[in-house]
């Protein structure tokens, strides 16, 4: 548990950082319409975080196995409501109010039997995060003679803890292929985070992030879309381009 405070507390950083530009990016998505279902959690993003647990955060476990995990933290479901989806996905370069990953995951066991598994969780960044428990709730029964191929679309990149557990995880489960499409990047210019994103890619993870078309997919896949199609945001396609140019320095 001990080690999930560290991103609460850079959030709170964050969140001063940001809160010039938050009044602005609220507005804004109040006149699209879509604040109605995240104006509860602009207050709660504040968090506190005393210091005797931060001072524990710092051994980078990997608990791959069980780990206290309320479950009443970690939403999963089928479909996500589309007012949501737009809201949680969209791809703007400041992601206030959007205190919260959510995470759509496929994954395929190389056996017919099973078929596709289909789903999608979602966390608040002040409790366990979505990418930690998608190993624990997705795929509590590990078999190490199947061969999994995992794609995850995720309404942001992971944190610095995220991305140290899960390319351990990678490393020490070789025969699960993890392929995450991102619609932002998470605190990019942080180098923690930056370093994070490497460890990532070099366990053998394919960091993408989302194109048009992902948006698209993705929206026909997780949301309860009633068969409408997504209307693409004027400025999706320019924001992928500044998000992939600063992945791919990232990664270089
Ligand atoms: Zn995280």
């Amino acid at each position: 548990m001990a080690d999930k405070s560290r991103t609460p507390m850079r959030r709170k950083e964050r969140k001063e950082k940001e809160s010039a530009e938050m009044t602005k990016d609220v507005k804004k998505a109040k006149n699209e319409g879509e604040m109605e279902v995240d104006s509860g959690e602009l207050p709660s993003a504040e968090v506190t975080v005393t210091n005797g647990s931060v001072a524990n955060g710092e051994n980078g476990d990997l608990q791959v196995e069980p780990m206290e995990l309320p479950p009443f933290e970690i939403i999963a479901g089928d479909r996500i409501d589309p007012f949501v989806f737009k809201f949680q996905f969209k791809n703007v370069e400041y992601s206030s109010g959007r205190n919260k990953t959510f995470l759509c995951y496929l994954v395929d066991k190389g056996n017919s039997s099973d078929g596709l598994l289909r789903g999608y969780l979602e966390d608040e960044h002040t409790c366990a995060h979505a990418e930690e428990a998608f190993f624990i709730q997705c795929l509590p029964n590990y078999d190490p003679a199947l061969k999994y191929t995992v794609t995850w679309y995720v309404s942001s990149s992971p944190c610095s803890a995220c991305a140290a557990k899960v390319a351990e995880v990678l490393k020490a489960r070789k025969n699960v292929k993890l392929s995450i499409f991102a619609a932002r990047l998470f605190e990019w210019e942080e180098a923690e985070i930056q370093a994070g994103l490497r460890a990532l890619h070099a366990a053998g993870c394919k960091l993408r992030v989302m194109k048009p078309l992902d948006f698209s997919y993705t929206w026909e896949t997780f949301v309860e879309n009633e068969e409408q199609p997504l209307n693409l945001w004027e400025d999706c396609k320019e924001n992928y381009e500044y998000y992939q140019e600063k992945l791919a320095d990232i990664l270089q």
